[in-house]
């Protein structure tokens, strides 16, 4: 900051590629990556230099975020923005690593306003207009093609809350249409609910049960979207002939409303 805080004022494209080695070592492994082409790689690695010198890493409790966990994150995080562009990071600055078994004290309060305090054990978490914390570990298991990926995830939530709601949709560039997302969601949405639960009750074991998505995505809408955005990138056939129309909308939003 200070005397080179007007670097921070770079654009992606005015960043070297990030290091080979460490684009190596991040890249292993992980099929997100083996799809892009030459020039996307480039644009991805760029992105990512800018990502670790604007975005603050902070690690909590004891955990020792190197150069390749730096890279992972900023890698992961770039995939989604890299055709919607670096602007919908720009509110907000800081990543926080946390180690293995971080615990979070939790406080929540039900209808009848009695508060229970309880400890989480979290893989992420976003703020409203603040912090990403990502557990170091989960990090680490994130993109080899099981359909996790705790950076995803955590973006998709900043994605979807730039328009102030925090729904399972984000603003969406003006060649979609709101109400095809909406569609497309709340069907896939319902549907998951119903098989979730389902196969929760263990009424149909087996391989026949296996769900399209992580059971977490049953949790909410916007529980849906993030996870539906983690097996876009990592596993996209399983979303691509589970939910064909959700699909479709997250292809075209990624690729910026192409
Ligand atoms: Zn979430």
């Amino acid at each position: 900051m200070g005397l080179f805080s007007f670097l921070r004022r770079r654009k992606p494209e005015d960043y070297d590629e990030i290091r080979v080695e460490l684009w190596d070592a991040v890249r292993a492994g992980r099929p997100a990556f083996a799809s892009l082409s030459d020039d996307e790689v480039s644009a991805l690695r760029r992105m990512a230099s800018w990502f670790v010198d604007v975005k603050d890493f902070v690690a909590l409790g004891g955990a020792r975020v190197d150069e390749a966990d730096e890279a992972a994150i900023a890698l992961f995080a770039c995939l989604p923005v890299l055709r919607l562009g670096p602007r919908w990071y720009d509110d907000w600055s800081t990543i926080l690593a946390a180690p293995e078994g971080f615990v979070h004290r939790m406080t929540s309060v039900d209808d009848a306003g009695v508060v229970t305090e309880y400890d989480d054990e979290l893989s992420g978490r976003v703020t409203e207009l603040g912090p990403v914390l990502l557990s170091l570990p989960d990090v680490r298991d994130s993109g080899f093609g099981d359909g996790y990926n705790v950076v995803v995830h955590e973006m998709a939530h900043k994605l979807d809350e730039r328009d102030g709601a925090l729904d399972g949709c984000p603003p969406l560039p003006r060649s979609m249409s709101r109400r095809a997302w909406r569609a497309a969601f709340g069907d896939a949405y319902a549907d998951f609910q119903v098989r979730a639960a389902r196969s929760s009750s263990g009424r149909r074991a087996g391989r026949a049960s296996r769900l399209p998505l992580d059971e977490y995505a049953a949790e909410s809408p916007d529980e849906f979207f993030a996870v539906a955005c983690e097996t876009f990138f990592d596993a996209p056939s399983r979303l691509r002939s589970g939910y064909p129309e959700v699909y479709a909308q997250l292809a075209t939003f990624f690729a910026g409303g192409a």
